[in-house]
């Protein structure tokens, strides 16, 4: 199966990263819909098309508005958001408000339930995560592999029990160790917080996104500090692929 990063920076967009987006095609599988989702078209393979929303900051969901021409040339026939209530309320009220956006797409919005059935025969479920507005991370298990998405949150290990033991955990790792207290502050990781819990989870592999836009180098998040912790880490690029 085949993973395609569509976006990697927190906040805001930088000439090196959009903002959060996860696609899996082949599956119809997209999580969050930040500036990245604008790539969406390009990949599809299943006309419809399931979004997992972690939460409802703009870094998260101004993609929604992208695929309206998708839609109309039928590339895309259908689009379902899944999320909290709060979430979906939130895109339906705030970002879909008629001086911000006035045409409404024709959208399905699906609140999760305690597991969701996703394509593949796999079996999505998610968990609270600790971050100002709250946010939820996501795991699906298919019969052949596993992967969870967590982004935007404190790494604080409330999780690991949720993540433990898949193939592939994406996390965010907006803060090198050096902004520690700006992680604390802001609700976000940083580098030994993330490494350490996927060492704790025992994942057969890490994948580090949501990085400060602020921080354009080739090593904004000191890969080496991570995988000092935990060997199999990487830090994802924009348009990365990985086979699941
Ligand atoms: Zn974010
Ligand atoms: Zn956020």
């Amino acid at each position: 199966m085949r993973i395609v990063i569509l976006g990697t920076g927190g906040y805001h967009p930088n000439e090196r990263r959009h903002t959060a987006c996860v696609m899996i095609p082949e599956r119809g599988i997209i999580f969050d819909a930040g500036t990245g989702f604008f790539r969406v078209p390009q990949f599809v393979e299943q006309k419809k098309l399931n979004v997992f929303l972690s939460h409802a900051h703009f870094d998260h969901i101004i993609g929604l508005t992208f695929p309206l021409v998708a839609l109309h040339r039928k590339e895309i026939e259908a689009i379902r958001i899944f999320g909290d209530a709060k979430t979906l309320q939130a895109v339906q009220i705030h970002l879909f408000a008629e001086p911000t956006f006035p045409v409404v797409p024709d959208f399905e919005y699906v609140e999760l339930a305690e597991s969701t059935t996703v394509p593949g025969n796999g079996i999505l479920t998610y968990c609270p995560l600790n971050h100002p507005g709250g946010s939820i991370g996501f795991r699906i298990d298919w019969p052949e592999t596993s992967l969870a998405y967590i982004t935007d949150t404190i790494a604080d290990g409330t999780y690991t029990d949720f993540v433990a033991g898949v193939d592939l955990l994406i996390h965010e790792c907006n803060f090198p160790d050096s902004g520690v207290d700006l992680a604390k502050m802001t609700g976000h990781s940083y580098t030994t917080s993330v490494a350490r819990v996927a060492a704790e989870a025992s994942v057969k592999r890490l994948v580090l996104t949501h990085i400060d836009p602020q921080l354009t180098s080739d090593d904004p998040i000191d890969l080496s500090v991570a995988q000092a912790i935990f060997r199999e880490t990487t830090i994802a690029q924009d348009l990365d692929e990985i086979e699941l």
